[in-house]
């Protein structure tokens, strides 16, 4: 058995500080090489198919729940294409269980988290990407900490099939259910770890055995706005949403809410982001994070707007959760109002994010910063 989902490591051991390359797992691999492993296992390539169902189908990698597979070669095969990866280290709950955050400790003690949330008519999961982040937006709780490191293609699935299979088992309240939106929006800059990014896209939304089947246009890539990767990216010629989190509309403040600003402009940012949209068909999203007295002006309001009319655009605003020790807050609800109306007045559709998860840390790496916070008297190298 590789791994027990329901079994954490022990606290305090932490082999490499979050430092170390992750194990292979097939979801790092496309079938045809899932199959060149199990070959290579002197078994029938077969075998990667029916692992891959397990997996992507079914969401275990238990070899006891393969009772397609020979009783001896079940553990083999397991060990080498379904390493347990992540191992929870707590689980948080809210709106009656719908909500659910999951602070994961990966092989080599990295924290990250995915939050799962059910609504009426879809299950949106939001993973991680990498182990902290180097963006260093200074509203965000993972830009705090620094990045640890790139998760690997299986680390960031994996979250997604651990959500589907609560689902599956109707562990989440509502009846059973499938995954049915993911979003790039948990720990770490996904444009920033690209490759891994990518293949996990393929993987979530290749059809089952080659992937999980999601649907592309269910999946949304979330980005500082790194110009050479978001152009890449629409060159890539997917269906999945590009989110641009821009925070603001001029440079001079956004080089401080979004410091790599200082390398890609907000004209440029947003130049991507149309050749996204004009590569993909897609609606582009701008995210909008208000934040009380530093970027909720009405004239910003209308300078975005002119920024974004006519474009094929979207905004979502934020109202920002502040991290702990943090001197801003969330805009007031008139200065809010006051900003979607003049945004509309420009033509250019807004939404306000639901504040889901809020009581439960769910804002952008606030949970590892706070299990961190309460490990910190314990000294370890990887403690930042
Ligand atoms: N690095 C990527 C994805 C991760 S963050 C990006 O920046 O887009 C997902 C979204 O949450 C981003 O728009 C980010 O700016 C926003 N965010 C981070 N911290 C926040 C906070 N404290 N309150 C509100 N939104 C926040």
């Amino acid at each position: 058995m590789p791994l027990v989902l329901a079994s954490p490591r022990p606290a305090g051991r932490r082999p490499s500080g979050g430092r170390g390359r992750p194990p292979r797992h097939l979801a790092d691999l496309p079938l045809a090489e899932r199959r060149a492993v199990v070959a290579g296992l002197g078994e029938p390539p077969f075998r990667a198919t029916q692992l891959s169902r397990h997996f992507f189908g079914r969401y275990t990698d238990r070899p006891e729940e393969m009772s397609d597979l020979p009783l001896a070669a079940r553990e083999p095969l397991t060990q080498a294409l379904l390493p347990r990866l992540l191992t929870p280290e707590r689980e948080l709950a809210c709106d009656g269980g719908t909500t659910r955050k999951t602070l994961w400790r990966t092989f080599d003690g990295a924290l990250v988290e995915s939050v799962l949330m059910r609504y009426p008519d879809r299950v949106t999961m939001c993973v991680s990407s990498q182990a902290g982040c180097g963006m260093a937006c200074p509203f965000c709780a993972t830009g705090q900490a620094g990045l640890t490191r790139n998760l690997s293609t299986a680390e960031i699935v994996a979250q997604v099939v651990a959500g589907a299979r609560l689902l599956a088992g109707g562990q989440v309240p509502g009846g059973t259910g499938r995954v049915s939106n993911v979003v790039f929006m948990g720990m770490g800059e996904p444009l920033a770890n690209y490759a891994s990014v990518l293949a996990a896209v393929r993987r979530l939304t290749d059809p089952v055995p080659e992937g999980m089947g999601i649907s592309q246009r269910s999946v949304t890539v979330s980005t500082v706005g790194l110009v050479p990767a978001i152009a890449r990216l629409a060159a890539e010629r997917l269906s999945v949403t590009l989110a641009v989190s821009l925070h603001a509309p001029d440079d001079e403040l956004r080089d401080t809410l979004v410091p790599v600003n200082r390398r890609w402009k907000v004209a440029e940012v947003l130049d991507a982001a149309w050749g996204y949209a004009a590569a993909t068909g897609r609606r582009v999203s701008i995210e909008y994070a208000l934040i009380k007295d530093i970027n909720d002006h009405a004239w910003r309001a209308d300078l975005l707007g002119s920024l974004l009319a006519g474009r094929l655009a979207h905004v979502n605003l934020i109202p920002l959760n502040p991290t702990p020790g943090s001197k801003w807050t969330a805009s007031r609800p008139a200065a809010q109002r006051e900003f979607v109306r003049r945004l509309e007045a420009h033509g250019v559709p807004v939404t306000v994010r639901d504040t889901r998860g809020r009581e439960i840390d769910g804002a952008c790496g606030q949970l590892a910063a706070s299990a961190s916070a309460s490990s910190a008297s314990s000294p370890s190298p990887d403690t930042r």
